[in-house]
């Protein structure tokens, strides 16, 4: 594959990024494909011109202005799938849910729940780890108003597909907001598993037992942790902390 100005493997289209993920058998190499991706011409423009521009506050800051890979180890148990990186977080720190209020409350509750060694992810190198959880977004770039339209989560979806392909011990899917659920469902329909119809309906501490190629997968649905929702106290830290607990609990007893 030709690399691009960053050293990345390119994927310039929606069937190339569908080849590229299938082709794909390592995470590590999973997460230079997906730094590499320009298969969504309006969401390219979007970061690339973000990532020129600056918000004032980061003005001295390379950022990333790249779409952003998972975080977390391939033996992981369970997932946490949110929307898509913030302007400012995700697409300026290159790591997932970094650099805004979102992070700040994912990875605080991660900590909480065992799942990482600090209760903080500020910037690549902070010496974050997180043990038995993989983090990742549906939509892998930063879009406008923090809104993909329906064919560019179609376009993103072989990579999360390919993903959670790769976490050969996944019991437990949580899924941050209504988008990611929504989005989830062909994903794992795409993967072997039995999806139920109608559709699940997404709220927060909803749970969907799948049977699947790899027996059982619990989904288990979040709040956002946006600020519109931890700002209005729709979303409070116990009741994250509940869905987590809920998930190591399944993630545990799965053995
Ligand atoms: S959203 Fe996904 S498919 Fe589209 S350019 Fe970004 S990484 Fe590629």
């Amino acid at each position: 594959m030709a690399l691009d100005a960053g050293g990345f493997p390119v994927t310039r289209t929606p069937a190339g990024v569908q080849r590229s993920a299938r082709a794909t058998h390592a995470l590590a190499v999973l997460d230079e494909r997906i730094s590499g991706c320009y298969a969504c011409s309006r969401l390219v423009a979007w970061r690339e011109q973000v990532a020129r521009e600056k918000r004032a506050s980061f003005r001295d800051e390379d950022y990333w202005g790249r779409p952003v890979p998972g975080l977390g180890p391939a033996d992981a148990r369970i997932a946490v799938v949110g929307l898509a990186p913030a302007a400012h977080g995700g697409n300026r720190t290159g790591r997932v849910f970094t650099g805004d209020r979102s992070g700040d409350w994912i990875f605080a509750a991660l900590w909480r729940a065992g799942l990482a060694n600090q209760p903080t992810s500020t910037h690549l190198g902070d010496g974050l780890e997180l043990s038995d959880v993989r983090v990742a977004a549906a939509v892998r770039c930063a879009p406008p108003g923090n809104a993909p339209t329906p064919e560019e989560r179609d376009t993103c979806s072989p990579w999360l597909a390919r993903e959670l392909d790769l976490l050969p011990r996944l019991r437990v899917v949580v899924v941050l907001g209504g988008f990611g659920w929504t989005a989830l469902w062909p994903v794992l329909a795409a993967a072997g598993y039995a999806i139920p119809r109608p559709r699940p309906v997404f709220g927060h501490g909803a749970e969907v037992e799948l049977a699947g190629p790899r027996g059982p997968l619990s989904v288990l649905g979040s709040y956002h942790v946006s600020q519109q929702n931890t700002f209005t106290g729709k979303l409070t830290e116990p009741m994250l902390d509940a869905v987590l607990t809920r998930a190591t609990d399944l993630a545990g007893s799965a053995h």
